[in-house]
């Protein structure tokens, strides 16, 4: 998921991330002022400017995530593009519950006006800093000449703050999904279609609107290639979100539960449960009397309470309290099972027998190749 991306540490308790296009930046930038003075390039003014468009796409994000986190959407992580930030929502507190809690209250209509409101609050951030800057620009009286071109230059950093915003402020308003506009176009398409079709559709629009610029930029300014590249990484990102969001909806527990695992005994000692974990890969361990599942315990906690109390048996120290899914069940259920209670193995059953169990370890793994044969399918699909 996190891919082409790096940390950069946590803002609101969102991890703020960038994206490796914005490592292309500085690059560009002084490839194209060394273009423009003759081989004259400064290398530090270049990477101010790289950090100015940072620090203003950085506003433009802060600006739709507290917007967001009003009406109870909190990503886990964010990952800043050049031009724009693709949240990333965390697979196990997925938007989905909290969606549909705000759908109970609120008709489908205000839904899809709600998504307009998100999307435009960044675009207005922009625009504000950029009058801001504006007036702040032209009140020291240093003679920055705010209508100059090129308007976004390493050689004239104050315009540049003017500027990179109301760049940002106007090229969010692309109707290039996931930039801003992209997202009111999506909005629009919600209102006929579900979720999924109209990303698709706004992901197709957006790609087309990304190869012209990208195509565009050979024959002109060489910064439209550069947006074309920024809108394309983006979309990607987004719809690989939206990949996952369908598994975790439509795969059932059945079809990535582990059949043939191992079981202990609450009579098991936990030195007989240890040498038992060790001959095998799982991590957690359904305890089973009869056939009777009676609780589960990690490989981790029969060695903690080894270490602790000495040699016990299962029976004191597994964990007595837990959910059970049934094979029907989605991946996102099992998921919120999982972390609601902070544990890391579900039994599946069905008459209450355990028929498998689904770990954590086990979900993880899966995922990601559902994820990439669902892909493989759509595509062959397509072509
Ligand atoms: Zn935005």
């Amino acid at each position: 998921m996190r891919s082409w991306s790096i940390p950069i540490g946590r803002l609101f308790g969102v991890d703020v991330r960038i994206h490796l296009t914005f490592f292309l930046l500085p690059m560009f930038i002084f490839w194209t002022e060394y273009a423009a003075h003759q081989g004259n390039a400064n290398g530090p003014h270049d990477l101010a400017l790289a950090g100015i468009i940072l620090a203003c796409v950085g506003a433009h994000e802060c600006g739709h995530m507290l917007a967001a986190r009003r009406v109870g959407l909190i990503p886990k992580a964010v990952i800043l593009l050049p031009l724009t930030g693709v949240a990333i929502y965390d697979e196990s507190r997925v938007e989905k519950p909290v969606e549909k809690q705000v759908e109970k209250q609120s008709p489908p209509a205000l839904l899809w006006r709600r998504e307009i409101r998100l999307a435009l609050v960044g675009p207005l951030v922009s625009l504000a800093l950029a009058c801001l800057s504006a007036a702040v620009v032209t009140a020291s009286g240093r003679g920055v000449e705010l209508w100059k071109w090129p308007f976004l230059q390493a050689a004239n950093l104050p315009r540049s703050v003017v500027w990179a915003n109301l760049y940002i402020a106007i090229l969010n308003l692309m109707p290039a999904y996931p930039l801003d506009g992209g997202r009111i176009l999506r909005a629009f398409f919600s209102r006929t279609l579900d979720a999924s079709s109209a990303t698709r559709r706004s992901v197709s629009i957006s790609n087309a609107i990304a190869m012209v610029l990208m195509i565009a930029g050979l024959f002109s300014d060489s910064w439209l290639t550069m947006v074309g590249v920024i809108i394309f990484s983006a979309a990607q990102l987004e719809e690989r979100a939206l990949v996952f969001q369908s598994v975790l909806d439509n795969v059932r527990l059945e079809e990535v539960m582990l059949t043939d695992f191992a079981t202990l005994s609450p009579a098991d000692t936990l030195e007989d449960a240890l040498e038992k974990a060790v001959h095998s890969l799982q991590d957690d361990f359904p305890v089973i009397r009869g056939s009777d599942m009676v609780g589960v315990i990690s490989k981790q906690r029969i060695l903690d309470a080894l270490r602790a109390e000495g040699n016990g048996y299962v029976q004191a120290v597994m964990n007595k309290i837990f959910e059970v899914s049934l094979r029907q069940d989605s991946l996102g259920t099992a998921f919120r099972k999982l972390t609601a209670r902070n544990s890391s193995i579900i039994p599946v059953v069905e008459d209450q027998r355990l028929i498998g169990i689904v770990t954590l370890q086990n979900l993880m793994h899966s995922m990601a190749l559902l994820a990439e044969s669902r892909k493989l399918r759509r595509d062959e699909a397509e072509s």
